[in-house]
């Protein structure tokens, strides 16, 4: 648990994923808010119990429960505030908070259908109810109130809401100008950069592009004068510029390699992630294949790679 200043500290709570640890927030203005809320484990409850009453609270006195993105590291003890009457977070993590039945009936029926169009062989496919294998860790509840771009935190006027999807599609920071404090979920983190996963579109028939949508929000977070981020994981950090500059460069290079790849012959977005992760893309599937289609939405949209549709499967080339 660290203090950070008179209205936010910090708690770090242990999860069972190769993430590690991750951080909440608790920030005191008019109201008392939690900012994210850890997994569902006992080991999670008994550590938010204590780091709150180091802080003279209990999960009694907590008002409000914030959500960076839906993500089950972030939502998992979301029950464990008995007086929390305000729930709020980005729309989209309604539809994970409330396990709406029918959303996640299209989520797998979308999956099978553009892992098929990527070339993924048949026996890797996922079967029903495995893209939700880690949702045990996650809690249930309904938002009351939904945050977006330009949005004040109810109860904190001076904390402004920046969406930052790519790494979830419900994805939010949160930005106070007065000294440049972001509280920044998993889109900025220090030592990894996050994963732009692939998610089933959410009111439309068009799939989201989180490389694109990541690589923006990591630039419109270069325009904001931010000093410090709290991050969901991680160590906090005021080198901003330096760490997004890397970011970016970091992805430009793993582009360059699915460039090259493509140079030698043209691929399915399977194939190249079978080339790209060898050892990963059998126990990993969403994970490589969210990256190598990450990589190729990317070049596309560079004007340096297009793609046809062969016998319903989709095939990358350069652009000649
Ligand atoms: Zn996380």
């Amino acid at each position: 648990m660290k203090v950070l200043d008179k209205t936010i500290s910090q708690l770090t709570i242990p999860t069972p994923f190769a993430v590690g640890d991750v951080h909440v927030y608790l920030l005191k203005g008019d109201t008392l808010s939690i900012i994210d809320a850890g997994v569902k484990t006992k080991e999670g409850w008994e550590a938010l119990k204590t780091q709150l009453n180091e802080l003279g609270y209990t999960p009694n006195d907590v008002e409000q429960v914030i959500l960076t993105h839906h993500h089950p590291d972030h939502i998992g003890l979301i029950e464990a505030f008995p007086r929390a009457e305000t729930m709020a977070a980005h729309r989209n993590a309604d539809l994970y908070l409330t396990r709406d039945e029918t959303f996640f009936a299209e989520y797998e029926q979308f999956f099978r259908q553009f892992f098929v169009a990527c070339g993924v062989s048949g026996e890797l496919m996922p079967g029903p109810g495995e893209l939700g294998g880690t949702l045990k860790f996650a809690g249930t509840g309904k938002l009351t109130d939904t945050l977006d771009e330009g949005d004040r935190l109810p109860g904190h006027d001076d904390w402004q809401v920046i969406e930052t999807k790519g790494h979830a599609q419900s994805h939010l920071s949160f930005f106070r100008e007065s000294d440049g404090a972001l509280i920044a979920g998993d889109h900025l983190l220090h030592h990894i950069s996050p994963n732009p996963l692939l998610e089933a579109p959410i009111g439309s028939d068009v799939r989201p592009k989180p490389m694109l949508q990541y690589r923006n929000n990591l630039k419109k977070c270069q325009s904001l004068d931010i000093q410090m981020v709290y991050p969901g994981h991680g160590r906090i950090f005021s080198d901003v510029n330096d760490v997004i500059s890397v970011s970016l460069q970091k992805q430009e290079r793993r582009a360059e390699k699915v460039y090259t790849f493509l140079q030698e012959k043209a691929q399915t977005p399977f194939e190249l992630c079978q080339q790209l992760f060898p050892k990963q893309y059998e126990n990993q599937l969403n994970l490589t294949m969210s990256e190598t289609i990450g990589q190729l939405d990317y070049l596309e949209n560079e004007g340096l790679v297009t793609t046809t549709l062969k016998n319903g499967v989709y095939v990358y080339d350069v652009t000649k």
